[in-house]
């Protein structure tokens, strides 16, 4: 089917061009170099933005109040039909010439960390130091940056842009508000995907996809002597980590296996009446994220009934495997023009472009079928998702600059 946009760009421009060809075209445009230009000169405005919203709490679930700050700075910037979804992602939306090709271009409002923790930045020099300051206070400052430069050169771009704040990117948030985004109103419509997440050049252009279980052990407990002969949760346990430890996976594409956490029992002359554990597996590739997945649900099975058979099922044992998260594996394309386009974005501003497989918002792009990168934001980044971390602003506008052409280049009439 030939798409609107398409005809669009038939009609009213000629060749489609390569990446290389995108990005010097774009280079060699005074309103471009215009909007470079300024985005150096308006950095120290953009890292006082990043400290302001990295001071607002946005612990996972949590993202309430940063997403309302986030909707007046949309809303300021003068993007239309600014709102906030039912997943709590805050969209904006930069009309283009044509309708298509459409890009959204996000970073994610949500942190690893408790409401609870001290979010104050603290200055020094260069550095800037703050739990979530480049992860990913720093993509929201990018993609502020990246409006206010398309506004002050006054550049329409060939296809729209849906600017958005996404929420639970991190953890168990499990990216739901970018799975949110592609299951809904948006479905179907987002030609290319671009997330700002963190610091420094890196392009993350495949999805390490992962499950994650909770799995708990339960029977009745007793006395560790008065009891014996009782099926024992803790017990039941150790049998399925040793079996998850056995696993074999390929090294290529890498397929991983960890339990993360362990706890349950009371004392150690009881017979615990519950066990847990938490395990995570990966892999960039989904015919292996799925075999490890069914070794592991069959080696459960196994562990249960070992455990259950031990004792002749005296007592009786229950086991429960609640799945905590699930980001679907993805890739790009080989030789895909969006890869490409950020590549050669990366490299006309002299930086080296480091590919990358990653476990990000743009995973649910990839799953979808639509070409997704994620792109640093810039500057570099020490400690994410410790209280520890710290950002050096050093150069950091080149970030900003990177990610203004990445955002022209795939809404032009790349292929
Ligand atoms: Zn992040």
């Amino acid at each position: 089917m030939l798409r609107l946009w398409a005809l669009g760009l038939l009609l009213l421009t000629p060749l489609a061009a390569g990446p290389r060809e995108v990005v010097n075209a774009l280079l060699a445009d005074p309103s471009v170099r215009k909007a470079l230009d300024f985005i150096q000169a308006n950095e120290p405005a953009m890292i006082e933005q990043q400290i302001a919203l990295t001071e607002l709490p946005a612990p996972p679930f949590a993202e309430q109040a940063r997403g309302l700050a986030y909707k007046k700075l949309f809303e300021e910037r003068g993007l239309r039909d600014v709102r906030i979804d039912e997943a709590g992602n805050v969209i904006g939306e930069r009309p283009g010439r044509f309708a298509g090709p459409r890009v959204a271009f996000t970073a994610h409002l949500d942190t690893v960390f408790p409401a609870e923790t001290e979010v104050k930045v603290r200055r020094e020099g260069t550095m800037l130091h703050a739990p979530g300051i480049g992860d990913d206070g720093r993509g929201l400052a990018v993609v502020l940056a990246v409006i206010e430069a398309l506004g002050h050169a006054g550049i329409e771009t060939d296809g729209p842009i849906t600017f958005v704040g996404t929420v639970g990117e991190e953890g168990l948030g499990d990216l739901r508000g970018v799975k949110h985004l592609f299951e809904t109103e948006l479905a179907g419509k987002i030609d290319r995907f671009v997330s700002v997440d963190g610091t420094r050049y890196g392009i993350t252009d495949a999805g390490v996809g992962s499950y994650r279980y909770r799995v708990t052990f339960s029977g009745p407990g007793g006395h560790s002597y008065g009891s014996f002969g009782m099926t024992n949760p803790i017990h039941a346990m150790g049998r399925l980590i040793a079996k998850i430890a056995d696993f074999e996976v390929p090294a290529e594409p890498k397929t991983t296996f960890s339990v993360g956490r362990v706890g349950g029992g009371t004392s150690v002359n009881s017979i615990a009446y519950e066990a847990w554990f938490e395990v995570d597996m990966r892999s960039p590739d989904k015919d292996s994220l799925e075999t490890v997945h069914g070794k592991f649900q069959s080696a459960a099975r196994a562990a249960l009934a070992e455990e259950k058979a031990r004792w002749a099922d005296r007592g009786g044992l229950a086991m429960d495997l609640e799945r905590v998260g699930f980001r679907p594996a993805g890739a790009n394309p080989a030789g895909s023009a969006v890869v490409e386009a950020a590549v050669e974005a990366t490299r006309a501003l002299g930086l080296e472009a480091d590919l990358r497989a990653g476990s990000t918002d743009a995973n649910v792009g990839m799953a979808a079928g639509v070409p997704s990168i994620t792109i640093g934001g810039g500057g570099s980044g020490e400690g994410a998702h410790s209280p520890g971390e710290s950002f050096d602003t050093t150069d950091s506008w080149k970030g900003s600059q990177r990610a203004l052409l990445v955002a022209l280049a795939l809404a032009s009439r790349l292929e």
